[in-house]
């Protein structure tokens, strides 16, 4: 049967349930993708490291006889013209998402086949409904710790579907790779080296919740989440190695960590799927003016607040698409309580230039620092404290200066 695999943020071949049940049910197809709105919104880097990596996933998947298209008219109109009868595709936790899979059922007569498949655990296997997720993360943490398995990964398929004859369409090209970033590699072979790397050959996870706050060195925590962010890494799949890792090498309590991290990661996916599109909503009650707020945030992005340690990091963020998770969580928490900014400009400016931006973990981070998400509380970080904590020698603030 003719049939497309509408490429998402599920930029792989391992662990591909989607792309495996294209192969195998599929006599022709081809894989398409086009430019998300979210994609539009990206500045350069981001922008950069995806393009980059769709165009490894274009060579892995022409070793396989795959083709993947570049689609500049919306996908309905393009399954429609070419009378395609399946679409297979990874399944959307966020509102915006949502809505592009709803264009496909109202406006084409194919047959839609939508797997989840970029959380560490099924939702098929949790013990509740969405509805009922526990409002606080270690109540939900324990229940899936105690009841939910890590189903195993699937292998790569071996080949796939060849095209139909094709007319007046793009095949995805990029002429030339250049680097976007110092650390940070294109693709689902990269994002496997960095598992290699982090995990075997320098053995960083055996200290991982020792140095994970670090804000210095790249190897202070995973830098996984760029390859998770566009699906070129599966979650399942750094269980599968966290798991051989402590067989061979032993457990402790920096391997139970990294996935306890990625338990946070699928939180927030079900918080999204919880809030539909009040996720991106909810408001706090405003203190100053919007004139007030604009000039505030202006000198937020621009790193000119003030404060050493909140425009160091913005600094970085500015000039690499890249923040730590600490320096996250003290300039949300600067811009949505300190200066009093609605905390929506400082997700939407984190969508524009984080690397590895991710709408789940974006917005429900943000949300959670601004006391309007999951488990309600008035999270100030006093960010001097910080930084003499996390910074104290100030050699992060100088280098970012
Ligand atoms: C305001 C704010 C915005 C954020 N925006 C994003 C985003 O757009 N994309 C994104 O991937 N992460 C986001 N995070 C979460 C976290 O900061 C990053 O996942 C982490 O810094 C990535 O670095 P790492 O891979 O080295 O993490 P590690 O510490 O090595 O953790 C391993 C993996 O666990 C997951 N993880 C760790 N911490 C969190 C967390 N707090 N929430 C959800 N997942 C987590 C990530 O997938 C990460 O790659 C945000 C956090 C905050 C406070």
């Amino acid at each position: 049967m003719r049939s497309i695999y509408w490429v998402r943020d599920d930029l792989r071949l391992h662990d591909n349930l989607s792309l495996s049940a294209f192969a195998e049910r599929s006599h022709e197809g081809v894989c398409v993708w086009m430019p998300s709105k979210s994609f539009l919104r990206a500045r350069p880097k981001r922008r950069i490291f995806i393009l980059q990596s769709l165009k490894t996933f274009t060579d892995d998947i022409a070793s396989l006889g795959g083709k993947l298209l570049l689609l500049e008219s919306d996908l309905p109109e393009f399954i429609n013209q070419n009378q395609v009868k399946q679409v297979f595709y990874t399944e959307a936790v966020t509102y915006e998402e949502q809505q592009e899979e709803q264009a496909l059922q109202t406006k084409t007569k194919a047959k839609l086949i939508s797997i989840q498949q970029n959380s560490l655990l099924a939702d098929a296997d949790l013990p509740f409904k969405i509805q009922n997720l526990p409002e606080v993360f270690t109540n939900y943490r324990k229940i899936v710790e105690a009841q939910v398995s890590v189903r195993s990964t699937v292998l790569a398929p071996k080949k796939l579907p060849v095209a139909w004859e094709l007319k007046s369409v793009r095949e995805f090209q990029i002429d030339s790779l250049f680097d976007f970033h110092p650390h940070i590699q294109p693709g689902e072979k990269a994002g496997l080296a960095r598992i290699q790397e982090y995990f075997w050959q320098l053995d960083r996870l055996r200290v991982y919740k020792e140095t994970r706050d670090g804000m210095l060195d790249w190897n202070e925590s995973s830098k996984l989440s760029p390859w998770l962010s566009i699906g070129a890494l599966s979650p399942r799949e750094i269980y599968r190695q966290i798991k051989i890792y402590e067989d061979e090498r032993g457990a402790n309590e920096s391997t139970y960590w990294l996935y306890f991290e990625l338990l946070w990661r699928d939180y927030f996916r079900l918080v999204a799927q919880k809030k539909g599109s009040e996720l991106f909503t909810q408001k706090t009650i405003p203190n100053l003016s919007l004139e007030q707020q604009h000039e505030r945030f202006k000198r937020w992005c621009s790193a000119k607040t003030g404060d050493d340690f909140v425009d160091a990091n913005m600094n970085e963020l500015n000039r690499t698409g890249w923040m730590s998770n600490r320096g996250r969580q003290n300039v949300a928490s600067y811009l949505a309580k300190t200066l009093q900014v609605s905390w929506q400009w400082g997700a939407s400016y984190f969508e524009e230039q984080l690397i590895d931006y991710d709408p789940c973990s974006n917005w429900g981070n943000w949300a959670y620092l601004a006391g309007v998400g999951q488990d309600p509380r008035n999270r100030v970080f006093n960010t001097q404290l910080q930084a003499a904590k996390y910074d104290a020698g100030g050699v992060y603030r100088r280098k970012w200066s």
